[in-house]
């Protein structure tokens, strides 16, 4: 067999307590911190089998995290105290199948760049041992907690040792039954125990986010980068507008009126220059009106012949064009339709999908609700239907 990966999942994560979960098992944007570290290695070519320790405790969970994975991923083997006699567990597991190669590497790094495992998969190919590591950025000082400097320590030529860390199979097994044998049980990471062994073991810089989730904050910061459509230094920086919208158009004759862009049958039809939505009308305006770009009559002039008859998705097309332009997005939009008839309800959910398909956003993030005026004034009178919408955008401040 060529390359495995074992997967450290055996820690209960006693710095991040989260719903009672340990850290590897925790959701990030719907999937477990386990599952899209298993993302990492179960759709590479180069790597043949993977093999995750976890917490004897921690089946159910490993179960949930693991459904749905192909015979590439091996059944979990239960580690130990420690994450070095984890790792042992992993690689006696891994051994009946006599694997060339094995990546090491932690389940609460999710984030490995792909480029990265490459790296460390082609640096074995001239060394025992080879790891990802990242420069260290700050300063780093010497003293207890709350105390004085004693020292500052040159951060030239160190580096933040992480994972995947990658060896010849046959040779790290040898070594860390021979740490287990005698008695060295204190190794933090693999490396240690190779170079403990005698083992050439190689930096391999890598680029990218490769961060391990360690703290809540890390957790946080974490559910934040996948949720937004943003970077997190975005983010920081992103204003939210509001805009609204109002439409009127009068009843003339024909058999059908178009609100939210969705056809209704009706005993008459609404007048205007193009299709005379009013819903898209106002919700047009209230998208414009959030970004401070104009009106719908100021970019489609009802002047202008071409607009004639013309669908009226088009125009609320443009304004989330113009929204994106400025590296905005729609959050959601809310449109109320003021009418004695047709009745709005059997289609509402019909004019929310439409209008999620326009904006661009999910149907959850829309809204369109109707009410009649009780018969007063001309939508009472049924002599039109008027419009009122919201829409909220998100923008680089
Ligand atoms: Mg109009």
């Amino acid at each position: 067999m060529g390359v495995a990966a074992l997967i450290v999942a055996a820690g209960r994560g006693v710095r991040v307590a989260d719903a009672g979960l340990p850290k590897q098992y925790l959701d990030l944007a719907g999937k477990p911190v386990l599952r899209r570290t298993l993302d990492l290695f179960a759709h590479r070519a180069d790597v043949d089998r993977i093999q995750v320790v976890i917490h004897p405790g921690d089946r159910f969970l490993y179960d949930r995290a693991a459904v749905g994975y192909g015979p590439g991923l091996a059944p979990p083997v239960g580690g130990g105290a420690t994450r070095q006699i984890s790792v042992l567990a992993g690689l006696e597991a891994l051994a009946p199948f006599d694997p060339d190669r094995v990546l090491i590497h932690d389940a609460a790094r999710p984030f490995t760049p792909a480029d990265a495992i490459g790296a460390v998969i082609a640096a074995l190919a001239s060394s025992p041992g080879a790891i990802a590591v990242q420069p260290v950025t700050d300063t780093i000082k010497r003293g207890q907690g709350n105390g004085p400097i004693v020292g500052t320590v040159p951060r030239d030529g160190l580096w933040r040792a992480q994972t995947p860390q990658g060896f010849h199979f046959r040779s790290i097994l040898d070594a860390h039954r021979r740490a287990r044998d005698a008695g060295s049980t204190g190794f933090t990471d693999d490396a240690a125990l190779a170079e403990w062994a005698g083992l050439e073991v190689v930096l391999v810089p890598v680029e990218g986010l490769n961060m391990k989730i360690t703290t809540p904050e890390d957790v946080t910061l974490a559910r934040a980068m996948l949720t937004q459509p943003f970077s997190v230094a975005e983010t920081c920086t992103l204003e939210t507008r509001i805009g609204n919208g109002f439409d009127v158009h009068r009843f003339a004759s024909g058999d059908h009126v178009w609100l939210c862009g969705h056809r209704i049958p009706h005993s008459a039809s609404l007048e205007g220059h193009s299709d005379a939505d009013v819903g898209l009308h106002a919700l047009t305006d209230a998208v414009l009106g959030a970004i401070g770009d104009g009106d719908i009559g100021q970019h489609f002039p009802p002047s202008d012949p071409q607009w004639k008859g013309a669908a009226s998705h088009h125009f609320l097309a443009d304004a989330v064009r113009r929204v994106r332009a400025r590296g905005g997005r729609i959050v959601n939009a809310d449109v109320t339709l003021l009418c004695e008839a047709p009745k709005i309800a059997p289609h509402r959910d019909a004019m929310r999908a439409r209008l999620a398909e326009i904006l661009g956003i999910t149907i959850d993030r829309v809204g369109v609700k109707a009410t009649t005026t009780e018969g007063l004034g001309f939508t009472g009178r049924r002599e039109g239907i008027a419009a009122m919408a919201v829409a909220t955008v998100s923008l680089p401040a």
